[in-house]
This record gives C-alpha cells, sequence and structure tokens, in this order.
C-alpha cells in the first residue's frame, strides 16, 4: 500500500500522525510545492514584525519525517490526477501511483480585479515566501493600504503598525470582522484598532491603485485618493481545486467531502483548506488538522468521522484579545446574554434548545477553553431560562458544572488553536 499526499500543510501532518498511529510501515510520499518542510502558517501574520525564521516556524523538524518513515519532496508541483489509473503527474515530468491519495492542497489567497492591481509592490500573504518578500518591501515603505479588514488583514496591519509604518484599511463591508463579530462588538475593535494610529475606512471600495510601474497610491469608491508605497490585500481564500477539475472529483467551491473526508471517488481523501464538508470551508488551522486527522485515520483502515468542531477565531493585537466562537448572529438564538461592563469590553452568549451554539468575547480570552468545552460538549443551560441570568452569572454556572465534573474535556472533536 502506498499513500500519496498532496500539499504538505498541517492537514498533511495530522494525516501522517494518525496513519502512523495504526500503521508503521504503510509508505507514506509527500509532494510539496513550498521550499519548506510543513510549517505554522498561522504565525506569518503574528510574528512578522520579529522577523520570520523557517526554523522557529516548523510544525515537525526534518528528523521527524525521516524517524516517522515519510519521503517528502519539496518544491514539486503536482498538475495531474488520473483517478482510474491511480496516477499523478508533476510539473517535471515524473509520474507516481498511490493506492490512496489525499488531497491536502490548501488555498490560495484571492484577489479582487482592481483596477492596477498588477501593480509591483502589490501583494498578499500566503505562504513564508510572501512574508519574506512583504517585510523587505515594508523596510523601504512608510505607507502601506491593506485591503481587507478582516482577522488576518488587523493582524498585519497591527505587525505593520509595530514596524513603525502607517497603515490604512479598507474595507468595503459596513464592519471589521464581519464574519466574526455583530455590530457592537466590531465598533470597538475599530475603536480599538483606530487608537494604535490605523486609519480605517469601512463600507468602502478600493476602485484603483495608482502610479507607474509602482503603486503610488489608491482611491476608493468614495474618490478618497491617498498616497501609499505598498499594498496587501487580504480578502479571503478560494480553494485549490484547479487540480482536479475534469477528474471527475466531484467540486462545488471546495473538494466535496463526506464525514469520513472521502470524495466521491473511491481511495481519494481531501482534507484542509482545499475540502468543503457540508458546504463550508472554515479556513482555520484547527479544522485543518482535525480533518487532516480524520482522513488518515480512514485511509490506514480505522473508521473515524468528522464532527463540525466549535472552532474559535482568536485575536491577539493591539494589546486587545478577544474571541469569536460559532454563531454569534442573535437571530439563529431563542435567548441571548449581553454584557457591556466597561469601555472596550463587551460579552455576548447565545443558546438555542438550552445549548450554547456561539460567543462573542472582547477584551479577554481566557473564558475561551471553558466556552469551547461547553459547546463541544453539547451541555444543557435549561437554568439560562428560568431566571433572569446575567453573563456573570452564567459564567459562575459553568465553572460551578466544570467543578463538579459534569463537562468533560473535548474529545475526537477538540480543536486548539
Ligand atoms: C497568514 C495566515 C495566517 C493565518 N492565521 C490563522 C489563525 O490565526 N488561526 C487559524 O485558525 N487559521 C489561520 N490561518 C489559516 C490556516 O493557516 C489554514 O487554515 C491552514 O494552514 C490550512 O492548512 P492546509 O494544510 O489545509 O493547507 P495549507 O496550509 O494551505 O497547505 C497546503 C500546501 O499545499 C501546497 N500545494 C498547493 N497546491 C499544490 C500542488 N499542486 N502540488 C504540491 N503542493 C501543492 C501549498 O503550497 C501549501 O504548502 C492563517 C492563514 C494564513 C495564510
Amino acid at each position: 500500500m502506498k499513500i500519496i499526499i498532496i500539499g504538505a500543510g498541517i492537514a498533511c501532518v495530522s494525516a501522517i500522525k494518525a496513519i502512523r498511529l495504526q500503521n508503521k510501515d504503510i509508505k507514506i510520499t509527500v509532494y510539496g510545492e513550498e521550499t519548506y518542510y510543513p510549517y505554522k502558517r498561522i504565525r506569518l501574520t503574528k510574528d512578522l514584525a520579529s522577523g520570520i525564521q523557517e526554523s522557529s516556524l516548523l510544525v515537525e523538524k526534518q528528523s521527524w519525517y525521516e524517524e516517522n518513515k515519510v519521503t517528502i519532496y519539496k518544491e514539486k508541483k503536482v498538475i495531474r490526477i488520473n483517478p482510474s489509473a491511480h496516477r499523478i503527474y508533476l510539473s517535471d515530468g515524473t509520474v507516481d501511483e498511490y493506492t490512496a491519495l489525499l488531497l491536502a492542497n490548501g488555498a490560495s489567497n484571492l484577489v479582487l480585479p482592481i483596477k492596477g492591481v498588477e501593480k509591483e509592490n502589490v501583494f498578499t500573504l500566503r505562504n513564508l515566501l510572501d512574508a519574506q518578500v512583504i517585510l523587505e518591501q515594508a523596510e523601504k515603505s512608510k505607507k502601506v493600504l491593506m485591503i481587507g479588514g478582516g482577522i488576518l488583514g488587523l493582524e498585519i496591519a497591527w505587525s505593520l503598525t509595530k514596524l513603525g509604518k502607517k497603515v490604512t484599511i479598507v474595507e468595503a463591508l459596513p464592519e471589521l470582522m464581519s464574519r466574526q463579530l455583530d455590530e457592537r462588538a466590531s465598533a470597538i475593535l475599530k475603536k480599538v484598532v483606530e487608537a494604535h494610529g490605523v486609519v480605517v475606512h469601512t463600507g468602502s471600495q478600493v476602485k484603483e491603485l495608482t502610479g507607474n510601474r509602482r503603486v503610488e497610491g489608491f482611491i476608493t469608491d468614495q474618490n478618497l485618493s491617498q498616497s501609499c508605497e505598498m499594498v496587501i490585500h487580504c480578502t479571503g481564500i478560494r480553494p485549490n481545486i484547479q487540480l482536479v477539475e475534469d477528474t471527475g472529483i466531484q467540486i462545488n467551491r471546495g473538494i466535496v467531502v463526506n464525514n469520513r473526508m472521502e470524495t466521491n471517488l473511491p481511495d481519494i481523501y481531501a482534507a484542509g483548506d482545499v475540502a468543503e464538508y457540508q458546504g463550508a470551508i472554515p479556513g482555520l488551522w484547527s479544522v485543518a488538522s482535525l480533518q487532516g486527522e480524520i482522513a488518515g485515520s480512514n485511509i490506514a483502515g480505522i473508521r473515524r468521522v468528522y464532527d463540525v468542531p466549535a472552532a474559535a477565531t482568536v485575536m491577539n493585537a493591539f494589546h486587545y484579545t478577544m474571541f469569536s466562537i460559532c454563531v454569534v448572529d442573535d437571530s439563529a438564538a431563542d435567548i441571548v446574554l449581553i454584557d457591556q461592563p466597561k469601555e472596550n469590553k463587551y460579552r455576548k452568549i447565545l443558546f438555542r434548545d438550552e445549548e450554547m451554539i456561539g460567543a462573542v468575547f472582547m477584551g479577554s480570552i481566557k473564558e475561551l477553553p471553558s466556552v469551547k468545552r461547553a459547546m463541544e460538549n453539547k451541555a444543557r443551560f435549561p437554568e439560562v431560562y428560568d431566571r433572569n441570568m446575567q453573563v456573570s452569572d452564567f459564567q459562575n454556572l459553568l465553572q460551578e458544572k466544570q467543578s463538579k465534573k459534569e463537562l468533560q474535556p473535548a474529545g475526537a472533536a477538540s480543536v486548539g488553536k
């Protein structure tokens, strides 16, 4: 038996671990397009200001792959798959054969078709090389435009602010981090970000990047015109599905998988940012890791199913912390506890049918483990409906349940940042 994994990211590493847990001998070969062993992609935004070093980012050391008898090829791009022949084809002309194939080839960043986007010094941050190029250009730049006010855009804005850059964020939607926050939370976040000198324009779109060969400025649909020496695009991801187009593998926005991470074709699995499960592509590290683990177990013959985890988005930037988990839209809940104890603090917990379905905590993240555990345990809180409960009362209740061991540490579905 021979397993081929396409893409050397976290989904790949988790799959290897799950396979080796069951079987020490199956042949595993990994083809990765990048120059590096799998590394912690999530650190790229956070470590930008302190310098990006491959050695400090690696998920596992090189020796780990040798010890686990994994053949890992770097700078090898797979360009075609032939499912009926169980073969893959590489850009250098090599052909390889598999018994089982795991598509763990991730996603790329979306780049909007803005006029002038092809100019020099317009970047997007997906990989380590991008981070190095961005840092080099940042050294020569004073003013930076960030297109997109999501979590990655904000983390990059913070890193560049720490490097002394003057950052402007232009976000098309009316709020920052609108996927994860409600209006109140976004308003707090905007205030926090602006307090550090970042200029934020929400509800506004960049319609042109100006300059000759290099970018020199931008114009928005509100006719704001400003100069900048570099631009970073942070407007979401696009799963790398081109590889499987016309292969018979079912695709939608991503590669469609069932709860065992199987595609519609036998012996072909997908996991991580490239995979779409029940219409969702969360684009989160913890989810990619868990999906890789589930795929690896099933490939190794151990039946395991994916239970959608309570995945959280955490931000620790601008000397401020916050998290958001699952549902934050009040209309999905039958009861919502809200508390805004002081400036820049805000807590909201949503319930439906006695279960917690989501939460936003602005100004604190220490509550995340217990909130996550309660959600993953599908714990019931009828008390919330019986009395006029405040967020602080609920936190006490949560603590009480935990000390009575009514909430078990999350099991297979548990994911950590
Ligand atoms: C800058 C940044 C910061 C992030 N921060 C967070 C965070 O704080 N929290 C969080 O939860 N998530 C974060 N994410 C998202 C998280 O990193 C991803 O969800 C996760 O890395 C997905 O893992 P993956 O293994 O599915 O794919 P990837 O990490 O994308 O790895 C796929 C690999 O496959 C390679 N590949 C693609 N096509 C081919 C091919 N044809 N042949 C060979 N190799 C190929 C790619 O080059 C890549 O190396 C961040 C993402 C980025 C870009």
